[in-house]
């Protein structure tokens, strides 16, 4: 039984979201004091950075881009069907993997549920973020192919 589930969520692809549904509600039955964490995180501001465009106004707004990130992540939680008080969210930015192992350290997560990659990729089994999970979580990692 797992107390603290950590699943981070790829807003960009929804296909990878609907493959842990109903193993993140699976796991909160078992656990009436069980707590789901969901985390996307954005990883555009390091890339703009590394090529050296800054983060002027002109090319997005940070701010904006975030609460638009909060509200897909909001509207991809709806899918789940687990009581509101029994979830958080959380938004980072960044490398996704750095973020979710970093979140997963500081919640003291006891899961991490995650795709194995995007479904219509078939060249790999794991995706990248999925592989530097499993390899670098320091808790258990359920990955869903
Ligand atoms: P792919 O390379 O096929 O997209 P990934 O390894 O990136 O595969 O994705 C596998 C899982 O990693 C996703 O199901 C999701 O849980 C997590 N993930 C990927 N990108 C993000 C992101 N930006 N924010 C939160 N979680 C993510």
């Amino acid at each position: 039984m797992y107390h603290t589930i950590l699943v981070p969520i790829d807003i960009s692809n929804p296909e990878l979201t609907q493959l842990v549904i109903s193993h993140v509600e699976a796991q909160v039955s078992l656990n009436s004091t069980a707590r789901v964490h969901f985390l996307t995180v954005i990883p555009i501001f390091p890339y703009y950075s590394s090529l050296g465009l800054g983060y002027s106004g002109e090319l997005f707004d940070k701010d904006k881009l975030k609460s638009e990130a909060l509200l897909q992540l909001t509207e991809a939680i709806k899918d789940f069907n687990i009581p509101e008080d029994r979830i958080e969210k959380h938004l980072a930015t960044g490398a996704p993997k750095d973020g979710i192992l970093k979140l997963a350290e500081s919640i003291q997560a006891d899961i991490i549920i995650v795709a194995s990659h995007r479904p219509s990729i078939t060249t790999y089994l794991l995706g990248s973020n999925a592989a530097a999970i499993v390899r670098y979580a320091k808790c258990s990692v359920l990955v869903i192919r």
